[in-house]
This record gives C-alpha cells, structure tokens and sequence, in this order.
C-alpha cells in the first residue's frame, strides 16, 4: 500500500478545479419514497423540505405505486431477495425468462434479454454483434452510455449532426462497403426532449441496407399511443432492429434494462454480452415489480394519457407565461435560461418556492444553452403543476425574463 501524498495531491488538484470551475456534483438526500411530493435535504445542512419534484425520470409514477409494492414483496416471499449469480450459471428463474417474454410482447419484438441496467445492455450489445468490418454510426446527441459501449467495441466508427437525415444520408453512402452498417441513436433525447426521426431512419436504413439501434430509456411505457415507444410513435413496430431500454425510468424505477430485437441478436448477446455473462442478474424482487407494471401498462393507457395531458398543460403555461422552451412532444419540458449562473440562480430560488428543478449548463449541454430541465410525471395533479407554474412565473419576474427572447435574454446576461 503506498498512498503517497503526491498521488493524494494531484486528486485534491483534480477536485478542487472541478469545484472552482463550479461544476461539482452534490447529492441531494431525498428522506421520502420516490414521488411528485418529496423530502429533501440539502448536504449545506439547510433542513429538510417539501418540494415538488420536477426532476425525476418518474414518468408514470409507479415508482412508489402500491400494486407494484405489493408485487415486489411477493416476489421477495416468493423467489427470494437475490440470487447471488450471473444468468448463465444459477441466476435464471422462471420469472426472469417471463420478463423477457412480456418485454418482448410489449415491444413488438422477436426476443428480448435482460441487463443489470440499460448502462451495462449498451456496453455489451456492441461488441457482442459487431466486428472490425462494420461500422456504427450514431448521432452526435446519443446517451453516454451509448458511446461507452461503442468504445468497448472493435467496429469502425462515425457520427451525424443530430438528427440530420442528410447528413446520416452521406453517411450510408460513405460506409456502403462495410459489412454491416449500424445505425443508433436515441428514441427521445434527455436533455432537449425531442424525438428522433425514426420513420424516415427506418426508410434510409432500408434503401442502404443499415440495421438500427434506438435506445428508448426516455420513451419505453410512455411514447405512443399506447406506450410501446418511439417506434410505436412514428409506426415502425417491427421494423427496429434493436431497441435497448431501461426499468429504472418509467418503468418502476427499481434498476434493470435490456436488448430487445432480432432473434439472432439476442441469441448473440446471451452468447457474448459481458455485462450478462459477468455482472449479476436482476433481483427477484425487481423482475416481480416490473411484471406488475407490464401488466398494468397493458391493461390501461391512463398513465400515459395523464402524463400526454399533464405534459401538455405544462407546456402551454410556461408558454403563454412567455417562457422559451424547447420544442417538443415528450414530458421533457427544457426552459432556456441560456446563461450558466443564471440557471443555478433561478433554480436555487425555485427550491425556496418549494420546487425542486436542475440547471443544467456546459459541458452537460452546449455552452450557452444553459436550462432548467422540468420532467413532469403521471404522478403530478394539476394542483402541483400550479404551484410549480406560478413559482416559475415569481421567479421569471424576478429575472425580469419573461416575455423577453433568446436574444434579449442573453443580452441582459450574456451566455
Ligand atoms: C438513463 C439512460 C440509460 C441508463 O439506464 P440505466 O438502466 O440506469 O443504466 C441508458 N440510456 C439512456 C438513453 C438513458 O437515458
């Protein structure tokens, strides 16, 4: 052991340029389950508050949905807390290929395997299905562990501008030698909340014989008419070659994720995936829970019309309050603030109304594109969207924004 004070220097330096550069992550301690109405603690030692959770990838509120607490603790009852075993040696329980099965139903698949989490299903699609011979080319917005994976992973690599079908267009026409051509991106993207062109994808993939990955961890429960995803959104069931996604959203919120697609491909995955052969299955008790919210998304689109209607009502009032807001038809509600601190500023004096919304700026968005992100849930009453409304307004006066546009904004306050 030789923790010397050079090497605990040169992290100390690495720190505090994170902190003097003011982008220093602190966790927030939430005292209450997962919900619209919250607890939180900030770690400066301010007490804890109620706030109006604005932040969560709660879509449908099922987090802390009693049907699905109820399933969960039959699951524990019944299967047991944990299986102490990756899938392929003793950790696959019969409710583990059920899981997969109803994935797969949802979806509108051929099969479907199971992940620790969508992170590790996107860091062993990859590699498990591609060569040096072929190429991926993603958008240039894609998630991180998107482009994690691709790194884990021999084939050749390129990029398009986001969501620029042109662009990706060339890109097919560049890389027509290549075995096999993946295309990928994103279904919604989380930080501006818009939805990726997957119909006219799915055309150019087509005409240049391309596969497609969409990643549909924003989407998966909630985007289209009844849920399915993007591809249900822009009618393309069965025509996406590889949707990965995520429970640890909408779907429950617990943690797991998936590949789901062409047979083949699964089958490659269980063969060759890392993260499945090497990381633990999913507790029992989670692949219980998310069975319950399968069953309950197949029976009712309830949540996803509340969440549509709520996302929508939302939008309209920060809208007309003469907020600028990024376009878009998913619950990710961006307002464009522009400006780094004042994003901070304006979120800090949210909290003190009792609600609780990021800021978010550079290098998590683009420089000069600084916003509060606002998610809005299935779990929010109209009640709470007031509230959240109306201190959005106080706080907007405050700034003296309202009304003002992308220009005037940056002008007061620069980028
Ligand atoms: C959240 C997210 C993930 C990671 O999902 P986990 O299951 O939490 O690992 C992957 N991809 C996208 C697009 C995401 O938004």
């Amino acid at each position: 052991m030789s923790y010397s004070n050079r090497v605990k220097d040169l992290y100390r330096n690495q720190l505090s340029e994170i902190q003097n550069a003011g982008i220093y992550k602190e966790e927030r301690f939430i005292h209450s389950p997962q919900a619209a109405d919250i607890e939180v603690e900030f770690p400066s030692g301010a007490s804890i508050k109620k706030v109006i959770n604005m932040c969560s990838n709660n879509y449908l509120g099922l987090s802390s949905h009693p049907d699905v607490l109820k399933a969960a603790h039959e699951g524990l009852e019944k299967r047991g807390y944990g299986m102490s075993s990756v899938r392929f040696i003793c950790g696959t329980q019969d409710i583990h290929r059920e899981l997969e099965n109803k994935v797969t139903e949802f979806l509108g698949t051929e099969d479907t395997i199971l992940f620790p989490s969508c992170m590790d299903a996107n860091a062993g699609v990859f590699e498990a299905i591609l060569t040096s011979e072929d190429i991926m080319i993603s958008d240039r917005l894609v998630h991180a562990s998107i482009i994690d994976g691709m790194r884990l992973c021999s084939a050749q690599h390129d990029t398009f501008k986001h969501s620029n079908m042109e662009h990706l267009e060339e890109k097919l026409q560049l890389h027509a030698d290549k075995r096999i051509k993946l295309v990928i991106t994103d279904g919604v993207f989380s930080m501006d909340g818009d939805l990726a062109k997957l119909d006219e994808m799915v055309q150019l993939c087509e005409k240049y014989d391309a596969m497609i990955l969409v990643d549909d961890s924003h989407s998966s429960g909630f985007i289209g008419k009844t849920g399915r995803g993007t591809h249900e959104h822009f009618n393309v069931v069965g025509k996406i070659d590889i949707i990965t996604t995520t429970f640890g959203k909408a779907l429950g919120g617990a943690s797991g994720g998936c590949v789901s697609g062409r047979k083949e491909i699964v089958q490659m995955c269980r063969q060759k995936a890392r993260p499945y052969l090497f990381s633990n299955t999913i507790s029992p008790v989670i692949v219980a829970g998310v069975l319950r919210v399968f069953d309950i998304l197949s029976s009712s689109t309830e949540r996803r019309d509340k969440l549509e209607k709520n996302a929508a009502w939302w939008r309209k009032g920060l809208t007309e309050a003469g907020f600028i807001l990024k376009e878009g038809n998913s619950p990710i509600v961006p307002v464009m603030l522009f400006n780094a601190k004042l994003s901070q500023d304006f979120s800090k004096d949210l909290y003190n109304e009792g609600i609780y919304a990021i800021g978010f700026f550079f290098p998590v968005v683009t420089n000069g594109q600084a916003r509060i992100r606002t998610q809005i849930s299935a779990g929010h009453e109209i009640h709470h969207l007031e509230k959240a409304l109306n201190a959005f307004i106080k706080v907007g006066k405050k700034y003296e924004i309202l009304g003002l546009t992308k220009e005037e904004i940056i002008a007061k306050y620069g980028i």
